[in-house]
């Protein structure tokens, strides 16, 4: 079992995987490799078809799958019980899955039922002589620790944008089957969040950051509420960015002043907030306070603009800072990229 490691892909409606499975299958691809191990595939959806085709030449010496209706939605019974007859099929010693919503509901379910552990948000992976450590942050991403354990099953959560995405070829997907299985829980549909998280893009190339200062009395001694509601929604639409903000932005709504309606706590980055990963990152009328940058740990090109030269991002916590209106500023790179 010790060597074995299973890497287990939930494919969406199209059959495919998404980015965030094939980084996890990197990560699964790295442990097997440094502990000399067994890599097994595990794949669980409505259809498996096209998750075949882009998982084969990872080197699985076996890949099964529950396809069919009854795995194709994301549902606690049929996903932990797949998981699970995945795990005993393959007689797994180390099961890895991409830390999504899916897998995060189950995870602990699914080591209680294998009678193993569970680690999430692994970011990084070590193997020293033949021995495996995985890292994780705590603290809202303030310390880093680095966790061995001897308990087998070890199931393990990837957090997303820490491996590269693996790229193989064809598969061959053997079908199992779970004898008896039925579930009492019907899923009737799905509803999207309100308040607009479909401007949260954790695979967009660039973040956008709006802060209070959008809200604010401007030069003129007015606010332009509007105006700075489509020119945000203008760059993010037009680019495929993700939409992030400050805490104060978000709080903005229940002291009742003049919000941009499309932004929610789920858009907030921060200490109390989120610490998403993007390859650039531009901030706009926020200060830069120290609670707000941290969320920022994971974004490699820093850019802000501010009017204030003294601001937060001026204190070294960003690459490049326009001091300048971002109204003004903004209008103009929409304009450009519109060309
Ligand atoms: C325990 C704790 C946890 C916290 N957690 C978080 C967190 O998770 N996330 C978070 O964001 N904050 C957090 N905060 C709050 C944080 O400290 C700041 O108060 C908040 O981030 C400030 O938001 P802001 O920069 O948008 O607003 P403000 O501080 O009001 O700044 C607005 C900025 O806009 C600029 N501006 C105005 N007009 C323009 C213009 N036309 N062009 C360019 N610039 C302009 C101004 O110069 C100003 O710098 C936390 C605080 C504490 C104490």
């Amino acid at each position: 079992m010790d060597d074995k490691v299973l890497w287990i892909g939930f494919t969406d409606e199209n059959g495919s995987l998404d980015k965030p499975s094939l980084e996890a299958l990197t990560a699964t691809r790295t442990i097997a490799e440094g502990i000399d191990g067994e890599l097994a595939i595990g794949l669980v959806g409505g259809s498996v078809d096209a998750a075949a085709a882009q998982i084969g030449g990872a080197g699985a010496t076996r890949v099964v799958a529950l396809a069919g209706e009854a795995w194709a939605a994301p549902r606690y019974a049929s996903d932990t019980a797949a998981c699970a007859q995945i795990a005993r099929t393959v007689d797994a010693g180390i099961v890895v899955a991409t830390a999504g919503s899916r897998f995060n509901r189950v995870c602990a379910g699914l080591a209680q039922r294998l009678g193993g552990a569970v680690d999430t948000q692994i970011t990084d992976i070590l193997v020293e002589n033949g021995a495996l450590s995985v890292s994780r942050w705590f603290y809202r991403q303030r310390m880093i620790g680095k966790l061995q354990r001897t308990v087998r099953p070890w199931v393990l959560s990837i957090a997303s944008g820490s491996f590269v995405p693996c790229e193989a070829g064809d598969a061959t997907v053997t079908p199992i089957e779970i004898e008896g299985f039925e579930s009492r829980t019907e899923v009737l549909g799905v509803e999207a969040g309100t308040g607009g998280s479909q401007t949260i893009r954790p695979d967009a190339e660039t973040l956008l950051v709006a802060g209070a200062g959008w809200t604010k009395k401007q030069a003129d001694g007015e606010v332009h509420t509007d105006d700075a509601a489509s020119i945000i929604l203008e760059f993010v639409e037009s680019n495929r960015a993700s939409l992030g903000s400050s805490k104060s932005m978000v709080d903005l709504a229940t002291e009742g002043q003049a919000v941009l309606p499309f932004l929610t706590h789920l858009h907030q980055i921060g200490q109390t907030g989120a610490s998403p990963r993007h390859a650039k990152g531009l901030s706009t009328c926020c200060h830069g306070e120290e609670p707000h940058a941290v969320g920022w740990r994971f974004i490699n090109e820093r850019r802000a603009i501010n009017t204030d030269a003294n601001c937060g991002w001026a204190q070294g916590k960003a690459d490049v800072l326009y001091v300048a209106d971002a109204f003004e500023v903004m209008k103009k790179v929409n304009e450009r990229l519109a060309d």
